[in-house]
């Protein structure tokens, strides 16, 4: 028998493990985090995502810079490309505002 460890990402709000999760960025002054939400918890950042300008690696859109929102710096510990490529990006700020929307 073998034994083997395997690492989930887990969703950060609920933390539960039988669920898909997809990678966030957040990205606020000069600190750039990434937080991991399963579909239910990663509502109120979809809906707001619908709304937000889109910043850094669009090949459609021209970005406009700004100096609050910028594209994920390569973080020292980044996973692997795989899930760097679904990435989005938004400040602490909007998270918090749609904390409290809902
Ligand atoms: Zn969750």
């Amino acid at each position: 028998m073998v034994e083997k460890t395997i690492t989930v990402r887990v969703c950060n709000m609920c933390e539960k493990t039988d669920r898909a999760v997809r990678s966030y960025t957040i990205a606020e002054g000069g600190r750039n985090l990434r937080v991991d939400l399963c579909e239910e918890d990663a509502g109120p950042i979809e809906r707001l995502m619908a709304t937000g300008e889109r910043v850094g690696e669009s090949p459609t859109k021209p970005a406009r810079s700004t100096a609050r929102v910028k594209k994920a710096a390569p973080a020292k510990k980044v996973a692997s490309g795989a899930t760097r490529r679904g990435a989005k990006v938004m400040t602490v700020e909007e998270i918090e505002a749609l904390r409290r929307q809902s």
